[in-house]
C-alpha cells in the first residue's frame, strides 16, 4: 500500500524559543528581526535549511506561526519556510484561505524573497501582505536555486491584492545565509544542475 499521509513539523526547540523571545512586533522591521533571529538559530542548531518565516497578525503583530525550512529533515521537497509558516497558519485557523478564516489581514514575513513555489503558494493562501529580507540574488549568492519566476512578480502580487515590501533588514537576512554557507551547510538543489531525465 503506498503511503497515505506525509508530516511536516518544526523542530522542538521553536516553541520554547517563541515563549521565552520578547516580542515586540508592531513594525516590519520588528517582525524581520524575529524571523532573522529564527533562521540564525535554526543554522546555529544545524536544524535545517537557512531560512524561516512567520505569518503576524497584521493589526496586533502576533505570530499565528513559525516557519523554517525542514527540507532535508523532512525529506519533502516542498518544505521550505513559507510553505511551513502558511501551512501552519491555515492548521492554526482551520481553514485554507486566511483571509477567511482570519479575524485581521494576516502577513507572512520571510526572510528571503519567496521562490518561484512559494510565490505560487501565495497566490491562494490567502495572505494580505509579504515582507521579504534576502533577495532571490543573495541566495543564488551562495548556490541555491530559487527557480523562475516574473522580474515584476512584487506587481503581480499587488495587483491581486497582495502588497510586498522588500529588503528589510537585508543585510542581517543575508548574513544568515553567508554564515551557514561559511559552516558548509548543505545546498540541496543546487543552481545550475542540469534537470534529472
Ligand atoms: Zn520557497
Amino acid at each position: 500500500m503506498p503511503r497515505t499521509q506525509f508530516t511536516i513539523a518544526l523542530p522542538d526547540w521553536c516553541a520554547v524559543w517563541l515563549e521565552e523571545r520578547p516580542a515586540p512586533c508592531v513594525t516590519p522591521q520588528q517582525r524581520m528581526r524575529l524571523v532573522v533571529e529564527l533562521a540564525q538559530r535554526h543554522v546555529d542548531r544545524q536544524t535545517g535549511g537557512p531560512f524561516a518565516a512567520a505569518v503576524f497578525d497584521a493589526t496586533s503583530g502576533r505570530v499565528v506561526s513559525l516557519g523554517l525550512n525542514v527540507v532535508a529533515r523532512s525529506g519533502l521537497s516542498i518544505a521550505h519556510a513559507e510553505i511551513v509558516a502558511l501551512s501552519l497558519a491555515q492548521g492554526e485557523l482551520q481553514s485554507f484561505d486566511l483571509s477567511a478564516g482570519a479575524s485581521a489581514p494576516l502577513q507572512l514575513v520571510t526572510s528571503a524573497e519567496p521562490c518561484c513555489q512559494c510565490y505560487g503558494a501565495i497566490h491562494w493562501s490567502g495572505i494580505r501582505s509579504v515582507v521579504c529580507g534576502a533577495r532571490a540574488s543573495d541566495v543564488r549568492q551562495i548556490g541555491f536555486d530559487e527557480g523562475d519566476k516574473p522580474l515584476d512578480w512584487p506587481d503581480h502580487l499587488a495587483a491581486r491584492g497582495i502588497a510586498v515590501q522588500q529588503d528589510v533588514l537585508r543585510e542581517d537576512a543575508v548574513g544568515v545565509l553567508r554564515r551557514y554557507a561559511e559552516q558548509g551547510g548543505l545546498i540541496y538543489n543546487p543552481a545550475g544542475r542540469p534537470a534529472a531525465g
